[in-house]
């Protein structure tokens, strides 16, 4: 193998190992949410290998539909950095963003996301539509699917429990 394959073997093994290390940190926060009897979604910004905003979803709590945690995210993001624009900064998140936050991330300019479980119903970064491939002013870069089992059962066994009650 030549350097440059090795080089880039790195990078990418590098990257799953921290891809997993930022969204088990949004599972934190979607277990936040779940303990607070919301759906179990979690987000948080990460900018030069440091997280600089987690949320989790507050839908019920706030009464607003808005309130999804890549939203929040975003707005916590802006804030520690002092602009609308999110240069260098990497969204995980639990769950694929709906149409409202995927529009969100493309405003932010947010340059990656990555998402872990695919939403059959809402899903705007390639289940229903995917508005990365739209040509807007910008196209983040999208990764899918990372820890995506461990993501998808904290909603199914969130649900299964609500049922129940
Ligand atoms: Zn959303």
């Amino acid at each position: 193998m030549d350097e440059k394959a090795l080089s880039v073997e790195n990078f990418t093994e590098c990257r799953n190992a921290s891809d997993e290390y930022f969204m088990r940190e949004a599972m934190r926060e979607a277990s936040l949410a779940e303990a607070e009897d919301e759906v179990p979604i979690g987000a948080v910004a990460v900018k030069d290998g440091k997280i600089i905003a987690r949320a989790y979803n507050t839908r019920e709590r706030s009464r607003c539909a808005t309130h999804h945690a890549e939203i929040l995210a975003i707005e916590r993001a802006c804030a520690s950095l002092g602009g609308w624009r999110l240069p260098g900064v990497t969204l995980y998140v639990t769950l694929e963003p709906c149409a409202m936050c995927a529009g969100a991330i493309i405003n932010a300019r947010i340059p990656r996301v990555v998402y872990g479980a695919s939403d059959l119903r809402f899903g705007a970064l390639g289940s229903l539509v995917d508005l990365s491939e739209i040509p807007f002013n910008h196209k983040p870069e999208v990764s899918r699917g990372i820890l995506k089992e461990e993501c998808a059962d904290m909603l199914s066994s969130y649900f299964k429990r609500k049922r129940k009650q």
